[in-house]
């Protein structure tokens, strides 16, 4: 038997955009049907080992296993073997995904803080238009920088595959960045609901008292505004 494998970047469609790896193997032998077993196996020996029995490929022909044909969501240190006719895996036909990982600094793009540099890593940005949060684009929501993003499983089956090896984000900045987006939102929506009540004064005038409270609304709207200003200020700083 004749195989080749590799591996390639991909955008996972079903993760959001976000950078993934495909594995190909491809039968080298040009004349010959290769039906053999395959496996992979979790480096970190977390997610149990994926068995591929019976498959066939004609003769230079490849086949991918990804997250997009839910075969595997690939993390650093995983590898993929042939099995010989023992079910034992052949280190002739094993490949690994060992991606280079960039020292300290060394990404231009994050000069090492991993966080996405378009949003500053909250993975939102403030849609000024219609005071919405809405994903980033380059990091498609992560908030990891895409440039030197390398797949590492954390310690659960089910947590996605989303952090750098070199540093996570801790939860207590992640829980306090959520408070921080959620007094934002609640402000946002605050000013919303005043300045909805000052177009109506606007539209229908009315008594002085209306319109003392329309100078008093106009009066919170710009605190809130402050307020809000302010607390983007902190968002970016973490
Ligand atoms: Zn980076
Ligand atoms: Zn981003």
């Amino acid at each position: 038997m004749g195989f080749k494998g590799s591996f390639t970047w991909i955008k996972s469609l079903r993760q959001g955009g976000r950078k993934a790896i495909s594995f190909t193997l491809k039968n080298t032998n040009l004349l010959q049907t290769a039906t053999f077993d395959a496996a992979i196996v979790d480096g970190a020996n977390i997610v149990p080992t994926r068995y591929f029995r019976g498959q066939r490929l004609r003769a230079g022909e490849s086949m991918t296993f990804d997250i997009e044909n839910d075969t595997w969501d690939w993390a650093q240190g995983d590898f993929f073997c042939v099995l010989d006719n023992k079910g034992r895996q052949d280190p002739s036909l094993t490949w690994e995904l060992k991606i280079p990982e960039p020292a300290p600094g060394e990404c231009k793009e994050c000069h090492g803080s991993h966080k996405c540099a378009s949003c500053g890593g909250n993975g939102k940005i403030l849609n000024r238009y219609n005071h919405t949060y809405e994903p980033c684009t380059v990091c498609r929501g992560t908030g990891i920088c895409q440039t030197c993003f390398i797949p590492v499983r954390q310690n659960s089956p089910h947590s996605p595959i989303y952090s750098t090896p070199a540093e996570t984000f801790n939860a207590r900045s992640s829980s306090k960045r959520t408070a921080i987006m959620n007094r934002i939102s609640e402000l946002e929506h605050e000013i919303y609901i005043l300045e909805q009540k000052n177009l109506n004064i606007e539209r229908n005038g009315g008594n002085t008292g209306m319109w003392s409270s329309y100078y008093t609304n106009n009066q919170l709207i710009h605190s809130y505004r402050r307020q809000v200003i302010n607390l983007q200020a902190t968002l970016t700083s973490l």
